[in-house]
């Protein structure tokens, strides 16, 4: 039986682990591959793929994760089995980095005023290698005492609503879908289950999607059924992953690594087009 964990982040976006030490950790974990699925960067790719070289029957997909605005709710979608090489991806990539460090910058300023002393220069040394946000930010007023705990330090200064909340430039759905097509990406819908307007999640698969994140740790037992419904629908395979960043801690939103994976040969069709399109 082999397993794929089919949502991973690494260093070069908001992960701990770098990509070669998530490989080794997914080893130790029994897993016979990862996507790698950074957001809004394919930074830890090409390092992922070189350590998968050595390891006999190891998957590396190459992945991204990019955020999206659809009607003022943030949704992320996946891209799987992209050229992470290609050009017009990574103008696109650029322009959405530097749309952050502006962000960032914004909320320390937001901040400061508020009394919270914390300097982009701090948060710009715990940040990924390509890409600064808000877990970044979290982070340092963590370790600085301001909040309990990353999610505390979420809830109370970075969601919306909340005190120092920065919104960001983004791009839309259909954009996020057309650049992962123009790069021969396969489209999944990440973590549906987080989506807070219900309605939306029928209205956003009229788009042309090939999968939905339907395995997920905060996905329930109900959730997990009515995705494998819309999956049918709207013929769509089901993907699952466990959106790794860290070992969790108690506090910690996210999972550890493998704690929902995928059965290799359920993307095997997808990897074996990505197989031919290579040669
Ligand atoms: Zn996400
Ligand atoms: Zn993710």
């Amino acid at each position: 039986m082999k397993l794929i964990d089919m949502h991973v982040h690494t260093t070069a976006s908001d992960g701990v682990f770098t990509p070669i030490e998530v490989i080794n950790y997914s080893l130790s974990k029994q897993l016979s591959g990862i996507a790698v699925t950074d957001h809004d960067t394919v930074g830890g790719i090409d390092e992922a793929i070189r350590h998968a070289r050595d390891l006999k029957d190891y998957v590396v997909v190459p992945g991204i994760e990019l955020s999206t605005d659809y009607y003022g709710e943030e949704i992320h979608i996946l891209g799987y089995f992209i050229n992470h090489k290609s050009e017009k991806l990574n103008e696109v990539l650029d322009k959405l980095k530097k749309a952050r460090v502006v962000r960032a910058k914004k909320i320390v300023d937001l901040l400061n005023m508020k009394g919270i002393k914390i300097s982009f220069e701090e948060v710009e040394k715990v940040s990924g290698v390509d890409v600064i946000g808000r877990p970044h930010i979290a982070r340092i007023l963590t370790s600085k005492g301001y909040s309990k705990s990353v999610p505390e330090a979420f809830r109370e200064f970075l969601i919306k609503g909340s005190k120092a909340y920065i919104p960001r430039d983004k791009i839309g759905v259909v954009e996020a879908i057309k650049l992962i097509k123009a790069i021969h990406g396969k489209v999944v819908l990440a973590h549906p289950g987080l989506i807070k307007e219900k309605k939306l999640i029928n209205k956003i698969l009229e788009h042309d999607f090939d999968g939905i994140e339907t395995y997920y740790p905060g996905h329930s037992t109900e959730d997990v059924s009515n995705f494998e419904k819309l999956a049918k629908e709207y013929n769509l395979i089901c993907t699952g992953g466990s959106d790794f960043h860290q070992i969790p801690t108690e506090e910690d939103i996210h999972e550890d690594l493998g704690s929902c994976s995928l059965l290799l040969n359920r993307i095997r069709k997808w990897k074996n087009e990505f197989e031919l399109r290579k040669e």
